[in-house]
């Protein structure tokens, strides 16, 4: 796969969807790549939106990719002690609890910096995923409107892994009348072996690791 391959499958879901491409933004996930591999796989095609999930890994790469213009997704689990690196980040995928956005709002305050978030909610309430469940990420939703450095512009979901993506689609449709519910506009969800069925089901963001480096 390359990256161009991964957005003419988006064109296509989006097509089958009755959907305008641009309202798909497609995040290539870099995470356990190199800089010089995040170069020649994705910078050098002209794509800018990039996805991290650890901080520790994406401030080691960040010196060499900082001529690029790059656009920083935190799409993993952030921990509290980690929120003052997180200004460069231009959408937080991963707003889990009161007492993180407490403390972004917290830190944004401090630097007069508001924090474009998505609340992660764990649709198929599995033990093992981080996130709320819907009522908890309604109940966070409505949090985060008293904080004036967090803004909250939707809902992000990591839908178990399933041979068959069919077999996720309620996932997908959940969270985005979940979002509709709540009023709001962006929905993350989709990664490699699922992001086609994702966008048929009104994703505005996938996030596409291993299909493009592969
Ligand atoms: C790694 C990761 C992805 C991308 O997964 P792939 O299956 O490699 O496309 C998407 N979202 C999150 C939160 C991730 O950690």
């Amino acid at each position: 796969m390359s990256l161009e391959s991964i957005k003419e499958r988006i064109n296509q879901a989006c097509e089958r969807a009755g959907r305008n491409p641009d309202n798909v933004q497609l995040v290539a996930v870099t995470k356990n790549h190199t800089s010089a591999e995040i170069t020649e796989v994705v910078l050098s095609h002209g794509h800018k939106h990039l996805g991290e999930n650890r901080i520790q890994e994406w401030r080691e790469k960040l010196d060499d990719l900082t001529d690029n213009a790059v656009i920083w997704h935190m799409i993993g689990s952030l921990q509290r002690n980690k929120v003052k690196y997180c200004r460069p980040f231009s959408l937080i995928h991963s707003l889990n609890s009161e007492r993180l956005a407490d403390e972004l709002d917290k830190h944004g305050e401090k630097h007069n910096h508001v924090f474009k978030c998505l609340v992660e909610v764990n649709v198929a309430e599995e033990d093992s995923k981080l996130g709320a469940s819907s009522k908890q990420a309604e109940a966070l939703v409505d949090y985060a409107k008293s904080l004036d450095f967090v803004k909250v512009q939707g809902l992000m979901t990591m839908a178990p892994y399933v041979e068959d993506a069919e077999e996720v689609r309620p996932v997908f449709s959940n969270l985005r009348d979940l979002g509709n519910k709540l009023g709001l506009k962006e929905l993350s969800m989709g990664m490699s072996g699922d992001f086609e069925v994702a966008i048929e089901e009104g994703a505005t963001i996938v996030r596409v690791g291993s299909a493009i480096f592969k």
